[in-house]
């Protein structure tokens, strides 16, 4: 069997990022403000600084006037949710996506309750993800949307076909799940998760199978379908002394083993991660048209 096509995160995700920019450029060549997008960043953890740091460089580039805003591990929870209540009132700001994980004395869920739903762009309030399950228009978590969209833009086919999705988290797996179920998508879905018996019975059976659970190289080549669209959205930690930083990354799945079985396969790093970020973008630019039309229709 020949080897797996190997999808390439990062060439969709310049794509996604280029379309961006060409409409932030059109906006702005109107007379109307970039869109802007608010980044919270509490603590010093080292992975959410190179996020964010990656979030606001990607925004800069398509356009996108970002701003990091920094605080300390020992912010009071309800300082945190005056930051939000400012960011919420203040009409220069398009977005605001609150870098999780925040450090354990503060409540996340209040947090992200206390976000304006329409600059909720990382679509992780409650009313953005009833939205999504009531198929209302609203915004998608990034990650989820991302890879909806790399599968659309790559070609492979979801409708009628089975999908299964490793993992159950608010921010990954239950999204997605609803997503490729939806109309249009029109997947037929199975959703598995840490206490599903006998994963690789129901894995085989994917036409797509997305791994989103955070545990290296747990996705092995007997688990996988031949011919299946493998997607990995693990990121993991690996300890290896041989790299300066004395680890590498590594995805969900066993990548080399994958690839002698499956149909397509995502690398990590350079496979879903990109796309995240090019699908903040996005969702920037589309709460900032929110803001520009409901301000036109109030005559401000
Ligand atoms: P999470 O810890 O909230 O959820 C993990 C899920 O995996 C849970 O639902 C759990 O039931 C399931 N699980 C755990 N062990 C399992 C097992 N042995 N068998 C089957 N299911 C099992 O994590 P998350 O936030 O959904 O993130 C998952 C992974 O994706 C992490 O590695 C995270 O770093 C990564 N991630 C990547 C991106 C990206 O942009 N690529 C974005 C978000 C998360």
């Amino acid at each position: 069997m020949p080897e797996a096509n190997i999808i390439d995160g990062r060439a969709v995700a310049r794509q996604v990022r280029a379309e961006v920019r060409a409409a932030v450029d059109a906006l702005t060549a109107n007379g109307q403000r970039p869109p802007s997008l608010a980044v919270v960043l509490v603590g010093d953890n080292p992975a959410s600084l190179s996020y964010v740091r990656g979030k606001v460089r990607a925004s800069e580039e398509a356009g996108i006037k970002g701003a990091t805003l920094r605080f300390g591990a020992d912010i009071a929870e309800d300082a945190l949710l005056a930051v939000i209540d400012r960011l919420n009132a203040d009409p220069s700001v398009d977005g605001i996506l609150i870098q999780l994980p925040l450090p354990a004395h503060i409540n996340a869920g209040r947090i992200l309750a206390r976000l304006s739903p329409d600059k909720d762009v990382d679509g992780l309030h409650v009313t953005n993800a009833g939205r999504l399950a009531a198929g209302q228009v609203g915004f998608v978590p990034c990650t989820p949307a991302g890879i909806v969209e790399l599968l659309r833009r790559t070609g492979i086919p979801t409708s009628g076909r089975r999908a299964v999705v490793v993992g159950r988290s608010n921010l990954v797996g239950k999204p997605l799940a609803l997503l490729l179920m939806s109309k249009g998508t029109d997947a037929t879905v199975t959703i598995c998760h840490s206490r599903t018996r006998d994963l690789p019975c129901i894995s085989r059976r994917a036409d797509i199978l997305v791994a989103a659970i955070g545990r290296p190289n747990l996705v092995t080549s007997d688990m996988i379908r031949p011919g299946a669209a493998v997607i990995d959205v693990g990121i993991n930690r690996v300890a290896d002394p041989s790299r300066k930083r004395g680890y590498r990354l590594t995805g969900d799945v066993d990548f080399g083993a994958a690839r002698q079985v499956a149909g397509w396969v995502t690398p990590v790093p350079g496979g879903v991660g990109p796309m995240t970020i090019a699908m903040l973008l996005k969702n920037t630019l589309r709460a900032a048209r929110m803001r520009a039309e409901l301000g036109a229709r109030s005559g401000r």
